[in-house]
């Protein structure tokens, strides 16, 4: 806690030292974010020392955890102690302050909600440059309740303390194959509501659409052996396997980190999964933090644009999104979606929120569907970037969904304040920045300031 305690003396004085024209800028090595920044005045906030495990206690299954320490590191400290964080978002360089702040998901999320809900404490160094401890007992439970779904705009976690739960060694998949998309939906919602698959207890519940035809729920379940254990970290690639084969065993921590070696699926687009390239390519770089800084470059140069330009293919659209659909919407959205989109494979993954908070207002209790899609697609003549992922951000609304912020957004101002909880971030935003000194949701997540 000593070491703790001069972290955050130091990122105190850092922010303090920032002018005050500059927007603060969080300095940490790893982003997940797919909000490319413009070129505004920007000053690095110093995040040095923020990314450890404090502690780990076993008798009350909870972690002390610094703000800027990534799930890969956590993970490893739990499961020394047979425990994992309720929800472990799957790439490995998530910290749990932005998947707090910047909402996470994962297969226990049917269960266990997102990852802030896990959450008993948070120390937050707020706009206003006070370093507070926030609870949802305590008189600063207005910023524990905004803080999910602020990405950085009220403040910043310094440490968390989360609740933990205990784990087995083995998971256990099954893959069930579905032909059509209401009779997935609704095997989704029974698994989820009672908790159970072929009268066995569940563990984790996610899934991928293949096609309108080809769909697959994984039910995973804690077993304490295993007949063989498969790996997917070298040539076999987890997703495909989904299509392979009905039956699976993984260790934990494989099970957890599963869609990291590939991106999910999004390795493909740098040849990862072409068995020659596969043979040479160094295990190490096979996670997604590496391919994520890749994008990055090409963003940053426009190389692909570039090509596409000089090969005359149509422009492309970086259609980069979670959404969130009631379970009963979500065959309407993935008949939306492959008309309208078309883009292969979706992940899915079932979520309830035990409570409302107010920045992400799910409906306490009730079950939504977590639809992932990451790619680019051609834009039809005649229309513009946005196209595509403005259609969707209608089609989610309509569907009384929600939609994650972590990428680009499209919103006007007044739309996203209806939708985004305006009446509820205000107060919170005036009572500890205000004089502004870090961008609001708006500006930072739609403006792309
Ligand atoms: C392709 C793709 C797929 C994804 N899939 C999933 C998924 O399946 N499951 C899932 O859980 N998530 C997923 N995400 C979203 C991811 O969880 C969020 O983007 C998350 O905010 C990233 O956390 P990070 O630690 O990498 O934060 P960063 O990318 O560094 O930052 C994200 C935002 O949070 C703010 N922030 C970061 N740390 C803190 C802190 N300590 N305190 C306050 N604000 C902070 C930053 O200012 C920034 O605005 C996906 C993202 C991408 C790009």
């Amino acid at each position: 806690m000593s070491t703790h305690r001069r972290a955050v003396e130091h990122i105190r004085r850092s922010y303090a030292e920032i002018p005050g024209d500059a927007a603060p800028r969080l300095a940490k090595a790893t982003s997940n974010l797919f909000r490319f920044r413009d070129s505004g005045k920007t000053a690095g906030l110093s995040a040095r020392d923020l990314d450890e495990v404090i502690s780990v206690d076993p008798e009350t299954m909870t972690a002390e955890v610094q703000g800027m320490t990534t799930y890969e590191h956590l993970v490893d400290a739990t499961l020394r102690h047979g425990l994992m964080p309720y929800v472990v978002p799957q790439l490995k360089t998530i910290t749990l302050g932005g998947a707090v702040t910047g909402l996470g998901i994962e297969s226990t999320s049917f269960r266990d909600g997102l990852p802030h809900e896990s959450v008993e404490e948070l120390e937050i160094l707020t706009g206003d440059g006070r370093v507070i401890v926030a609870r949802d007992d305590n008189e600063h439970h207005d910023l524990f309740r905004a803080f999910p779904n602020s990405y950085g705009t009220l403040g910043y976690a310094l440490r968390l303390r989360i609740k933990l739960r205990k784990v087995h060694p083995y998971v256990r998949l099954t893959h069930v194959r579905f032909t059509d998309a209401d009779k997935c939906m609704l095997a989704m919602q029974e698994i989820c509501e009672s908790m159970e698959h072929d009268g066995e207890p569940v563990d984790f519940v996610d899934g991928v659409f293949f096609g309108p035809q080809e769909l697959y729920l994984t039910v995973g379940r804690f077993a304490d052996r295993a007949p063989y254990t498969s790996d997917y970290t070298g040539m076999r690639i987890y997703y495909q396997s989904i299509r392979q084969r009905g039956r699976d065993w993984l260790t934990v921590r494989d099970y957890l980190w599963r869609w990291d070696t590939d991106w999910f699926w999004c390795s493909r687009a740098f040849g990862v999964q072409q068995p020659m390239v596969r043979t040479f390519m160094p295990r190490r770089w096979m996670r997604s933090d590496v391919y994520r800084r890749l994008v990055a470059l090409d963003r940053k140069h426009g190389v692909t644009a570039r090509i596409d330009r000089w090969r005359g293919r149509p422009v492309q659209e970086s259609v980069i999104q979670d959404v969130e659909v009631p379970v009963e919407r979500g065959a309407e959205f993935l008949e939306f979606f492959h008309g309208q989109v078309g883009m292969t494979p979706v992940w899915m993954c079932p979520l309830r929120a035990s409570s409302r908070w107010p920045l992400y207002p799910l409906e306490p209790g009730k079950l939504y569907v977590n639809f992932g899609f990451w790619g680019m697609v051609p834009l039809p003549r005649g229309r513009f970037d946005g196209h595509h992922n403005r259609l969707i951000e209608n089609a989610v609304h309509e569907l009384d969904g929600h939609k994650s912020l972590y990428s680009t957004s499209f919103y006007g101002r007044d739309e996203f304040w209806r939708l985004y909880n305006g009446d509820a971030y205000w107060p919170v935003k005036r009572e500890y920045d205000p004089s502004g000194r870090l961008l609001d949701l708006y500006d930072k997540c739609v403006r792309g300031r």
